[in-house]
């Protein structure tokens, strides 16, 4: 398999960024077990940007911090197996223009950018055709996607990326006050209120109240991810009348055990987000060592259906590589979408 190296665009921007992203030299001084060299081999992959307030919070000496496997590079990602997918969840064949994709007749996905805070290790957009290119549409892509937004009249466009809070207000308000009318309902797909809590701002949530109906679904996979900063700033939202929803993905050695999940799950609700989606991991190249078999996830999903009330029970969804779009695993299974027992799961 190969992959383009994306990494020293990004690398050139972060530098720019300054003292809220934690360099490598410092990453590598503070934390022995990391390599010099697999970070940078990672990074050529698919980029390595860890925001400080997450590093700070990562335990040095352990090895098994869900933090850091969620954010720090591994030997493991170098590892591409022959039933690892560039595209595991079928989007490369349904995008009508560069920014887009069309899954469903009511729904488009609008790529406002390819950045994100954070690059998590396990991103089913981590391949190289999802990140080479240019990190943020020009203007006249983004004019020419609007237009198919706006000409296509779907029920609901879901700004997505990388992260759409990755963009300033201005041009995030600018895009949905474009997709206005036309489009009834605008949703925001983001981790930023997770990664990067002080993105929250008053006049943030302000502008997405204003812009009502405005659903944000948010991206938070461990408790120890809603520090006290993060929780203000769900609570921001919430407080401004904006309705958040978590997506949570199943990742192996971070949440696939029933007490993170459940105290994940309780968090959110005690919070007032929806623990809406656990998300099956997709079977990209890269993140094999972070999967976790389906069997595995139905009956950990059965536990946790145990444990919690309705209000705190997510559905255990899988977005299927031929691109139908995302359903209940146990169906996925049941129709063959994806096996009960799949390739590098455990
Ligand atoms: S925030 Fe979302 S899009 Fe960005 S790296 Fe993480 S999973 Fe991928």
């Amino acid at each position: 398999m190969v992959f383009e190296e994306v990494a020293p665009y990004h690398e050139r921007r972060d530098r720019a960024r300054g003292a809220r992203i934690v360099g490598r030299p410092e990453a590598l001084r503070r934390i022995e077990r990391l390599s010099d060299a697999v970070w940078r081999a990672a990074d050529r992959l698919f980029p390595v940007r860890v925001p400080r307030a997450w590093f700070d919070q990562i335990d040095p000496d352990d090895p098994n911090d869900p933090l850091a496997l969620q954010a720090l590079p591994d030997a493991r990602e170098l590892i591409h197996g022959a039933e690892d997918l560039n595209d595991p969840v079928g989007e490369q064949g349904l995008q009508p223009l560069p920014w887009l994709v069309q899954k469903h007749p009511d729904r488009i996905l609008l790529l406002l950018t390819r950045r994100c805070h954070l690059y998590c290790r396990y991103c089913f957009r981590r391949t190289a055709p999802h990140h080479a290119g240019p990190e943020d549409p020009d203007d006249a892509a983004l004019d020419a996607a609007i237009a198919r937004c706006v000409a296509a009249r779907p029920q609901e466009v879901i700004l997505s990326g990388g992260d759409p809070l990755a963009v300033t207000d201005a041009r995030l308000f600018d895009v949905m006050d474009r997709l206005r009318p036309a489009v009834p309902v605008l949703r925001i797909h983001t981790r930023a209120p997770i990664t990067a809590p002080e993105r929250v701002t008053e006049a943030l949530a302000a502008g997405l109240r204003a812009r009502a109906p405005v659903w944000v679904l948010v991206h938070c996979n461990h408790p120890r991810e809603l520090t006290e900063e993060v929780r203000a700033g769900l609570t921001r939202l919430v407080d401004a009348g904006v309705p958040v929803l978590n997506q949570a993905v199943l990742l192996r050695g971070v949440n696939d055990d029933v007490e993170t999940l459940v105290a994940l799950c309780e968090a959110l609700v005690a919070l007032r987000v929806f623990p809406y989606y656990l998300h099956h991991t997709d079977r990209v190249a890269g993140n094999a060592h972070l999967r976790v078999d389906p069997a595995a996830g139905l009956a950990l999903h059965k536990a946790l259906s145990r444990r919690v009330s309705g209000l705190a029970l997510p559905s255990y969804v899988v977005d299927p590589p031929d691109g139908s779009g995302k359903i209940q695993v146990e169906r996925a299974v049941a129709e063959g979408k994806i096996a009960l027992h799949e390739p590098g799961g455990a």
